[in-house]
């Protein structure tokens, strides 16, 4: 199964179309918890110390709405285009478990925050558009912990530092039809919440949790296959090798004729394969009710207009305003959007000085900045002013791109100006004809054998000649002036 041939997988897309819907759950950046005015700085946190009555699930104890948390979900269906409701209401979803307290979780279920949305993403194949159903707010679990206890027994702990914490769940329409479009989308979806500031989403610290439903059908069929739910998925791309994995699984038991189960599935991303969890023969009945300690939520016009102007410019629009106004490729203006701190660097050191081209400070950007932050693993500080300098002088032909590189680094290094580098490094570039004449008179005279090499017709003796040029300039002549400049000097002799 882990081996699937290419052909073999070419052939069962042709004849099956995968039928994929997503839910991601994803944790709330607020202070305080849902419900109680617990602390969610609990990363790292001994077990058990972010903690009070209403999370821990005493009896008596009322819940209180996190007003934040509401806001988080307002934007992102703000942000995606959907229905906002007049009212909504919290409803109690019952369940047994150690790590739900209460014995249920406050959720909404009929009348979500948001609800027919969409987003627009990117893929190998141009963009797609993937309906979103519905954007909730419900409280967090526990998180069980299983150890082996002093006596080698095995034990489950439970740390009540999670239960409570606000959390948002996402639920496409069952629209998605390839693994690649299936990971987009939860890039996408990652990119806006932390654009419009809702959540750190990072998927291997578990603040993004992302689930997919797969199911098979003959191209043609309108009727869905057998559905299959996939967990377990810690990264975009365990994602995309999950729901590849399953559609190859399914594809292959359909053609053995083999029955597919509805069942829930995890991803075990060594061995590259997805695993029975649970079979599933009944549909969960949570046995919903509103919650009768909080009353419904009234959402005030004036409350949803101030926070739809505070949204700022969403990823999309601005790849859109990169490509269209700026005349960025796709490429660059999805590399900077997808990176805060290149697009901040970006934008910052175009508003030092408006007349640099945008194409060459993108490119300064996506290139050199990064891959100096990526070899420093880390942040690292480039100053606006002294990135626009130095595009400014590689436009203008000051000093040469490999110096100007070299000029980067130091400023990275050592926080010292371009201008500064320049000066101490010996970098600006002889861009004067007069001021290499007596170089390139020293180097015709030094090197007689190239010089009939050239008159007796080996013209590429000249790449040899300038080279020794930028050698005894010490990299300082401006290299296609130098060339330029041999040419003549050598025809004229002739
Ligand atoms: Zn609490």
């Amino acid at each position: 199964m882990n081996a699937v041939s290419q052909e073999a997988r070419t052939s069962a897309l042709e004849r099956y179309e995968a039928v994929i819907g997503i839910e991601i759950h994803c944790q709330l950046r607020t202070v305080s918890k849902m419900f109680c005015a617990c602390s969610t700085d609990y990363d790292g946190a001994a077990p058990n110390t972010h903690v009070c009555p209403v999370c821990l699930g005493l009896p008596g104890a009322l819940p209180v709405i996190n007003r934040r948390a509401v806001e988080h979900v307002l934007l992102a269906g703000m942000a995606i285009g959907a229905e906002i409701p007049a009212a909504t209401r919290w409803d109690r979803k019952n369940y047994f478990y150690p790590d739900l307290p209460k014995g249920y979780q406050i959720s909404q279920y009929d009348l979500p925050l948001a609800s027919h949305g969409s987003l627009t993403l990117a893929t190998s194949d141009g963009p797609f558009t993937v309906g979103i159903t519905r954007a909730h707010l419900e409280e967090d679990t526990a998180k069980l912990v299983h150890a082996t206890g002093a006596d080698g027994s095995k034990v489950s702990l439970v740390d009540f530092n999670r239960s409570g914490a606000p959390l948002m769940e996402v639920v496409t329409d069952p629209d998605v039809r390839t693994a690649e479009q299936a990971r987009r989308y939860a890039e996408e979806l990652q990119l806006l919440l932390r654009s419009i500031g809702a959540s750190d989403a990072d998927m291997e610290r578990g603040q993004m949790r992302v689930e997919a439903n797969v199911s098979l059908r003959l191209r043609g069929d309108e009727a869905f296959g057998t559905r299959v739910e996939i967990k377990n998925m810690n990264s975009f791309r365990s994602v995309e090798r999950a729901i590849a994995h399953e559609i190859d699984r399914q594809a292959a038991a359909l053609d053995a004729g083999e029955p597919l189960v509805q069942e829930t599935r995890g991803w075990h991303e060594d061995r590259g394969e997805t695993y029975r969890m649970r079979v599933k023969e009944t549909s969960d009945d949570y046995r919903y009710f509103p919650e009768p300690d909080l009353p419904p939520l009234h959402l005030d016009p004036a409350w949803l207009d101030g926070l739809r102007e505070a949204l700022p410019e969403l990823p999309a629009a601005r790849r859109d305003r990169y490509q269209a106004s700026l005349g960025l490729s796709a490429y660059d203006a999805t590399v900077l959007v997808g990176d805060p701190g290149a697009s901040h660097l970006f934008e910052t050191t175009l508003a030092v000085d408006a007349s640099l081209d945008p194409k060459q400070v993108a490119n300064w950007v996506t290139g050199d900045f990064l891959r100096l932050r990526n070899q420093a693993a880390g942040p690292i500080e480039v100053a606006p002013a002294e990135l626009a300098a130095l595009v400014r002088l590689v436009a203008d032909g000051s000093i040469s791109r490999a110096n100007a590189r070299e000029v980067l680094e130091l400023h990275v290094a050592s926080g010292d100006t371009t201008a500064a580098i320049v000066e101490a490094r010996g970098f600006r570039q002889i861009s004067d004809a007069g001021a290499l004449r007596a170089t390139i008179d020293e180097v015709i005279a030094g090197n007689p054998a190239a010089v009939a090499d050239y008159r007796a017709g080996k013209v590429e003796v000249v790449g040899f000649l300038v080279g020794q040029v930028m050698k005894a300039t010490r990299g300082q002549a401006n290299a296609a002036l130098a060339r330029e400049a041999v040419r003549e000097r050598l025809d004229a002799e002739g």
